[in-house]
């Protein structure tokens, strides 16, 4: 099999990203009143967001729509606007804290983009993510750069048509079995997974779900290697 382009996904596969929403879940449950950590107010929060998605998509600006949506329903008394105003700058410092780059990013992507076409497969709300990339300064090594608002198996069919792209052609890397993996392997292209140990409710599946007939790495440093030993040079 000759692999000739290889997409990686975004957020918590180049850069860590989930945890910026980890870290905002327990300020958001403070200013909600609930002084500890509250399960069931933290389970709300979660349903919330998914509910939410098929109106807002994804993203911090959607994040902080479904938060207001909390506060409206389950804050401790009137809103303040002391309280306002500290949500909003939680939002801002979501949308502006600099990015985790992995740590083996940089150099997989420049070794790899000598011998293949790198393409950025990123699902999100197109600014933020924009953003994102430029502030991770490895857009350099990207010949294509796709944001999505879904990854499913018909968004990356169409994706692969328009740049002309056979499914045995393609190889996707990313943390997520749903998004960037079963889809991938359901439209015969090849996958590789890699765990986060960050990963959304949203995103995770449950064993029986977990599909097979791709491959799985502990870290992205591993790639390079990964690659040789399959044989799927482009070359
Ligand atoms: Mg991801």
């Amino acid at each position: 099999m000759t692999i000739s382009v290889i997409a990686f996904d975004a957020d918590d596969t180049l850069w860590d990203y989930e945890i910026i929403y980890e870290q905002a879940r327990p300020e958001i449950l403070r200013l909600l009143g609930s002084h500890q950590e509250n399960d069931e107010l933290s389970a709300i929060l979660d349903e919330t967001e998914i509910n939410n998605l098929v109106v807002y998509g994804y993203g911090v600006k959607s994040f902080a729509l479904s938060m207001i949506e909390m506060f409206a329903n389950h804050a401790n008394g009137p809103i303040d606007k002391t309280t306002l105003k500290e949500l909003i700058v939680l939002f801002k410092y979501m949308l502006s804290k600099p990015l985790e780059v992995n740590q083996y990013a940089e150099s997989v992507l420049n070794r790899l983009s000598k011998e293949y076409c790198l393409m950025l497969l990123t699902k999100g709300e197109l600014f933020e993510q924009e953003r994102k990339i430029q502030r991770s300064g490895l857009e350099k090594y990207f010949d294509i750069i796709e944001i999505t608002s879904q990854k499913t198996e018909k968004k990356y069919r169409q994706i692969l048509e328009k740049h002309g792209i056979k499914p045995h052609q393609f190889l996707m890397v990313g943390n997520s079995l749903k998004s960037d993996i079963l889809p991938v392997i359901g439209i015969g292209g090849r996958a590789v997974y890699i765990p986060h140990p960050q990963t959304w409710i949203y995103e995770t599946l449950p064993e029986e779900e977990q599909g097979g007939g791709y491959s799985q790495l502990d870290h992205l440093g591993q790639l390079p290697e990964y690659l040789d030993q399959m044989g799927v040079f482009s070359s």
